[in-house]
């Protein structure tokens, strides 16, 4: 048995759901102790309880602790066998988060699964639909994963709601990524969405983009997107491709908050990025490590900013394989990383 501290590093829920996707990996019981200990809410949420009851649900696991708030759970997966399987999130906890808990056992696996997950596909902290499908789906497919995603109806905070879908054939071998100079900016592309709102919002957010980054980058294919949704949302979503790479960044409007402000929120996070000459955002850099560590050579990426969540992810790791990751640059600052996979 895999014990784990889940105040390591960032504390949050991340800890978790690396452990327990690499416990469904590698077949080993893990006892997770301190779960979440560095949030305002400690211990197991709505969204976290999904993500372990999925997870439980394809591997017929003994699961000891999985209710709402506690901090400790035990966790000893059987054979994780593909197939349909349905997850509900009754708040607006992110579809996107669950979906990258089990993705990797089930990519795994002989035969394909699919997936429907209700919750919050447009959440914050968290990768949205959006991020998903344009980035995070990309970056897997390219390097030997096979995910298809659909949205079905988007849940935004605070009612959730929605609905996604993904298809999960069996994975290729997985081939390393080599990213370290991103190359010339080739465009700027993405989604500028509302969902029971007027569509005029959605013009707004993609004017201000217009206005921050027009004279300076080549912006094209910034699609205006009516989501169907029960409730009202807006988000942005851009995606920069360079030559050799591409970075994402998104942001979600709320009641309130300007148009105008929705779109500064990518602008100002891009103009950072640009200012970096990464190859990758920081967000898809911790999501990358994972798959990664699973190739079958040496990986090696530059990133925006050196996180927390890297380091963690990083730490877990390197615990249940014997992959190893050196991690170069200081806290919140660009850096480099490798994954050797053995
Ligand atoms: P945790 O905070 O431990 O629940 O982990 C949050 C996860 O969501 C990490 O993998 C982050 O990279 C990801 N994430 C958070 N914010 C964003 C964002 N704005 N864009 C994409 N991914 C995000």
């Amino acid at each position: 048995m895999i014990s784990i501290d889940g105040s390591i590093g960032e504390g949050g829920g991340q800890v978790l759901r690396t452990a327990v996707s690499l416990s469904l990996v590698t077949g080993q019981t893990i006892r997770i102790s301190n779960i979440r200990q560095g949030r305002k809410n400690p211990g197991l949420q709505a969204q976290h309880l999904a993500a372990v009851r999925i997870a439980t649900e394809i591997s017929e696991a003994e699961v000891i602790g999985a209710e709402l708030n506690s901090k400790t759970l035990l966790f000893s997966p059987k054979k994780v066998t593909p197939g349909k399987y349905h997850c509900q999130i009754k708040t607006a906890g992110s579809t996107s988060l669950a979906l990258q808990t089990v993705y990797l056992p089930l990519s795994f696996c002989e035969k394909s699964s699919r997936l429907s997950i209700s919750g919050g596909t447009h959440a914050a902290f968290a990768p949205s639909f959006d991020f998903l499908s344009l980035h995070w789906a990309y970056y897997l497919n390219s390097i030997g994963f096979k995910v298809a995603l659909g949205l079905e109806q988007a849940g935004f905070f605070p009612q959730g709601g929605g609905l996604i879908d993904a298809q999960l054939s069996p994975a290729g071998s997985i081939r390393e990524l080599d990213l370290i100079e991103p190359g010339p900016l080739k465009q700027i592309r993405g989604i500028s969405a509302i969902a029971n709102l007027d569509r005029t919002i959605a013009e707004r957010q993609r004017q201000r983009v217009i206005h921050r980054l027009g004279n300076k980058y080549r912006l094209n294919d910034i699609r205006i997107r009516e989501l169907p949704s029960n409730y009202k949302g807006t988000t942005l979503c851009l995606v920069c491709e360079f030559e050799n790479s591409q970075c994402c960044y998104f942001s979600l409007g709320a009641r309130g908050k300007p148009a105008e402000k929705v779109a500064d929120e990518v602008c100002d996070q891009i103009e950072y990025l640009m200012s970096t000459n990464a190859a990758l955002d920081e967000y898809i850099a911790d999501q990358l490590l994972l798959p990664l560590a699973f190739g079958k050579n040496t990986s090696v990426f530059s990133t925006a900013k050196i996180t927390r969540h890297l380091i963690t992810n990083a730490e877990i790791i390197q615990i249940f394989t014997p992959a190893r990751i050196k991690i170069s640059g200081d806290i919140n600052q660009p850096g480099t990383v490798s994954i050797k996979p053995q």
